[in-house]
């Protein structure tokens, strides 16, 4: 239902939990957040309920901890129940991905099959699952070259509607975000990028925004994002400055 990502010098979780806070007039029934430390480990925390919920398991937890770079997602379940497994983001079997995602992977079920053959094993009952592990597979495959290919190879076989998020402690510097069908912004700041399923998540924080179009997929870097299609041609995207307020 709704996306929140960060990449800069603030702390991530005071971005996140308030981005994901502004998402909460869309209606959702979890919510959940991952970030990476300085040391490339990979947090996850997912709550089923209110944000508050959240924030303060995600306080608790991690109050000595600073984070540069952090994912986050409300969930309204389309598929499997409102649970703390089925909540976003999910994370690889190699525990080295992590991803979120809005919308309906309408070929769930035969990637599913392919992957359960490939010896993935699936802890959540969600179609989203399936991206993080197919993500994973091209990761893993001989020749792939970073994050980005591999969630490029995955996107072309996927059927559905999708924004994702998605980030990789073995490249801890940037996030991956892609959609088709379901709405996805990028905030540019001052050595600081965002990503955001509504602008009004960001507006807080800046307001010159880059609204994603389908089969487009955007690199961020706290410096500087590239825009792709899926064939990995470049895209100037153009930068609009949002002049209303919240
Ligand atoms: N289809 C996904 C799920 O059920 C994402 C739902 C959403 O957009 O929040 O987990």
């Amino acid at each position: 239902c709704g996306i929140v990502g960060y990449i800069g010098m603030r702390d991530a979780k005071e971005v996140l939990l308030e981005g994901l806070a502004r998402l909460e007039y869309r209606g959702y029934d979890s919510a959940g957040v991952a970030f990476l430390d300085n040391e490339n480990n990979l947090y996850v925390e997912k709550q089923v309920g209110k944000i508050s919920v959240l924030r303060n398991a995600v306080f608790r937890r991690f109050h000595n901890k600073c984070f540069s770079l952090g994912i986050g997602h409300t969930r309204w379940a389309t598929h499997g129940g409102v649970t703390q497994e089925n909540a976003h983001p999910h994370v690889s079997a190699s525990g080295r991905i992590a991803l979120v995602h809005n919308g309906i992977i309408e070929n769930y079920m035969a990637l599913k099959q392919y992957l359960v053959k490939e010896g993935y094993h699936f802890v959540s009952e969600t179609d989203t699952e399936v991206l993080v592990h197919l993500i994973e597979d091209f990761y893993k495959r001989e020749g792939n070259r970073n994050l980005q290919s591999a969630v490029m190879e995955a996107l072309k076989l996927v059927e559905g509607t999708y924004g994702i998020a998605v980030i990789s402690v073995d490249e801890p510097y940037k996030i991956v975000a892609a959609r088709n069908g379901s709405p996805l912004v990028i905030g540019i700041g001052e050595k600081e990028m965002f990503v955001a399923s509504d602008v009004n998540a960001l507006l807080a924080y800046t307001r010159h925004v880059i609204y994603l179009e389908d089969k487009e997929l955007v690199v961020l870097k706290s410096e500087r994002y590239k825009a792709y299609d899926l064939d990995y041609q470049r895209i100037d995207k153009e930068v609009v400055k949002v002049e209303w307020d919240i």
